[in-house]
């Protein structure tokens, strides 16, 4: 991932966590939305987007990256995940309350 691309994703969180709705301090990480082993990558490109930019990546804590990848059913009903033949920029995302409890 690019400074630049990085750059943007994290000026578009505003400092604030996509998944727990919590300040991030130094703790975040880029989330992409749409995995790049279902096709996300290849379906960006063809679709004139950046891969590596809103609304596909977020950034998010590092323990709420690893909750997403571990209950990926949830991750996708709050648009965390989505997958690669939907338009990401369409799904919306949505503050997991489970994680929200937790931080
Ligand atoms: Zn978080």
């Amino acid at each position: 991932m690019n400074p630049i691309d990085r750059q943007i994703t994290w000026d578009h969180s505003r400092g604030w966590c996509a998944a727990c709705g919590n300040r991030l301090g130094d703790q975040g990480v880029v989330h992409h939305r749409v995995l790049k082993g279902m096709g996300g990558k290849k379906g960006a490109r063809a679709a004139g987007e950046f891969y590596d930019r809103p609304p596909i990546t977020e950034v998010i804590h590092d323990r709420c990256h690893k909750w997403i990848h571990q209950h990926p059913a949830r991750a996708k009903e709050t648009g965390h995940i989505v997958p690669f033949w939907a338009d990401v920029s369409e799904v919306p995302t949505t503050v997991i309350d489970e994680l929200r409890r937790a931080a």
